[in-house]
C-alpha cells in the first residue's frame, strides 16, 4: 500500500523525532514496492477513481494528487520533511529560491500594497523588490538597516509583510528575528524570513516568531551544486482572520478557486494552502520530481555537512585574520565582530560558514586573489560541499549603485567565501598561494570593521 505521509499541507507528523532523523526519514514510510529511497514519481497526473473523487480532490475535500504542478508525491516528501525541520504546519516546494521569495510575497500582496524589507539581501531578491514588484503595484520600502525601529518607521496601513534574511547575503548581518517579529506583529503585519544561509540546522525562524520561512534549497539543503529548488514554509501562527481588512484574500471567497475562504476552511494552514492553490496553480513554478529527489539526497546529510562547513570556516577566518596580506575579515565567531553577540544569542554559539574579507592591497588585490585561486571555484553559489569564492560587487550585486552597495554592506574589495568541506589544509593552502606576495596591510588596519 502507498503510505506516503503527506497530502496537501498537513502538520508534520514527525514532531517528536530529532532533526537528524527527520532529515533522513521524515514524511516517508515506504510505497508498495518497499523501496527505501523515496521513489521519483515522474508523472504529470494521477487518475481519479470516478467523477465524485475528481470533484472531491478539486474541492480539497479529500487529500490526493491530481496534477504535478499543484502537488506530487516525491515533491511532497521534501515539503513534509522541510516543514518538520522548520517546525511549520506545511510547505510548498518551488523551482527555485527566487520563485519561493516571489510567491511568498505575492501570496500577501496586491495592487497598492507595500512590503518593508531590510537592505541587506541577496542581489536578485533586491532587484525583484526594487524593480519588478513595483511594476505590479507592490511598493517595497527598504529600511536603512535591520533594526526593528528602522523597519517600523516604514510600516503603514498598506503594509502586508516585513521581509528579511536571517543572515544577509553577502553582508553577513544577523537580523534580530524575535525583536523584528514582535514589532511587526504589534502592527498586525506578518514576517517572512529567508533562512537560506542559516538553514534549519543553525536557526528555526518560526520558533522565534516568524510567520513564513523561505529557502533557496539550491544552497545548503541540496549541498552539491547540482539542483535549483526553493521552498516556502507556513508557521501557522499568524491570525489572518483577526486582520481581515489587511488580508482580505484569506477572509473572503477566493474567486479563482471555487469560492474557498482560506482562513475559515483551512484555519491551521490558510497561507500555504492559498499559496499552492492560487500562486502555484496559476503561476506554475513547480519543482520537478527528479529535482526533489536530488534535494532529498542532499537533505539527508545536511547536518553533517553543515557541521564541517562551520569548523572549516572558523579555521579559515582565523587564518585570514592573522595574515598581513589581508586587510579585514568578517566572521561572527570573532569576539569583536559586530554580529558576534547576536550570533551567540540566536545560534547558540554556532557561526555561519560564510566568511568575507578584503585583501590588504584593496580592490585590485582582492580581484587578483579571486583570479588566482585553484581549489576554490569562482562562482555565485553558496552552501556547496566545494569551497566557493565570489566577488559580490561585480556579480550578484552588480546592479546596485554605490549607495545601495554601502547599505547592503558590500565594500568594493569584499571577497565572499563559502567554505566547503574539503580538507582544511588544502583550503588554506589555496588561499595562501592565491594571496601570493600581495601587499601587507599598514599597521593598525587589521580589523573586523
Ligand atoms: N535567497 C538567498 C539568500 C540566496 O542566496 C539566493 C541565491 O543565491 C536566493 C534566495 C535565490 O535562490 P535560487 O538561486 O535558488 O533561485
Amino acid at each position: 500500500m502507498l503510505e506516503l505521509v503527506l497530502a496537501l499541507d498537513r502538520s508534520p507528523s514527525d514532531a517528536h523525532v530529532r532533526d537528524e532523523t527527520i532529515a533522513i526519514h521524515g514524511g516517508y514510510d515506504s510505497d508498495g514496492t518497499r523501496a527505501v529511497a523515496v521513489p521519483i514519481y515522474q508523472t504529470v497526473a494521477h487518475d481519479f477513481i470516478d467523477a465524485d473523487h475528481a470533484a472531491d480532490v478539486f474541492d480539497l475535500a479529500v487529500p490526493g494528487f491530481h496534477y504535478s504542478r499543484i502537488s506530487n508525491p516525491t515533491v511532497g516528501v521534501l515539503e513534509s520533511r522541510m516543514a518538520a525541520l522548520e517546525q511549520g504546519v506545511g510547505a510548498l516546494a518551488l523551482a527555485s529560491g527566487a520563485a519561493a521569495v516571489r510567491y511568498a510575497v505575492r501570496n500577501l500582496t496586491s495592487l497598492g500594497t507595500s512590503v518593508v524589507a531590510t537592505p541587506q539581501l541577496y542581489g536578485a531578491t533586491y532587484t525583484m523588490f526594487a524593480h519588478l514588484l513595483p511594476e505590479e503595484g507592490v511598493e517595497v520600502r527598504f529600511a536603512t538597516d535591520e533594526r526593528p525601529e528602522s523597519i517600523e518607521r516604514l510600516i503603514d496601513r498598506t503594509t502586508r509583510a516585513v521581509f528579511c534574511e536571517t543572515i544577509g547575503n553577502p553582508g553577513g548581518n544577523i537580523v534580530d528575528v524575535p525583536a523584528v517579529c514582535e514589532m511587526a506583529h504589534s502592527h498586525g503585519v506578518p514576517v517572512i524570513v529567508d533562512n537560506t544561509v542559516a538553514s534549519p540546522v543553525l536557526f528555526k525562524p518560526i520558533l522565534h516568531g516568524a510567520d513564513i520561512v523561505v529557502h533557496s534549497l539550491t544552497k545548503f539543503v541540496g549541498g552539491h551544486g547540482t539542483t535549483l529548488g526553493g521552498l516556502i514554509v507556513d508557521g501557522g501562527h499568524f491570525p489572518w482572520s483577526e486582520n481581515a481588512e489587511r488580508f482580505p484574500m484569506f477572509a473572503t471567497p477566493e474567486p479563482s478557486f471555487h469560492g474557498v475562504v482560506y482562513a475559515r476552511d483551512f484555519p491551521e494552514n490558510a497561507y500555504i494552502v492559498r499559496c499552492r492553490t492560487v500562486g502555484m496553480r496559476n503561476g506554475g513554478a513547480a519543482l520537478s520530481p527528479f529535482n526533489a529527489f536530488l534535494l532529498l539526497q542532499g537533505l539527508e546529510t545536511l547536518h553533517l555537512r553543515y557541521e564541517r562547513h562551520q569548523v572549516n570556516a572558523a579555521a579559515v577566518a582565523r587564518w585570514l585574520r592573522q595574515d598581513r596580506r589581508v586587510a579585514w575579515v568578517r566572521w561572527s565567531g570573532f569576539d569583536d565582530d559586530p554580529q558576534h553577540e547576536r550570533a551567540q544569542q540566536l545560534f547558540g554559539g554556532c557561526h555561519p560558514s560564510i566568511v568575507t574579507f578584503g585583501a590588504a592591497g584593496g580592490y585590485a588585490a582582492s580581484i587578483e586573489l579571486f583570479n588566482r585561486v585553484k581549489l576554490f571555484k569562482r562562482l555565485v553559489n553558496l552552501g556547496d560541499a566545494k569551497s566557493l569564492v565570489s566577488h559580490p560587487a561585480s556579480t550578484t550585486h552588480r546592479q546596485l549603485n554605490a549607495e545601495e552597495l554601502r547599505l547592503a554592506g558590500i565594500p568594493p574589495d569584499m571577497i565572499r567565501l563559502s567554505v566547503g568541506i574539503e580538507h582544511i589544509d588544502d583550503i588554506i593552502e589555496d588561499l595562501d598561494q592565491a594571496l601570493g606576495s600581495g601587499p601587507a596591510a599598514p599597521p593598525g588596519m587589521l580589523s573586523t570593521e
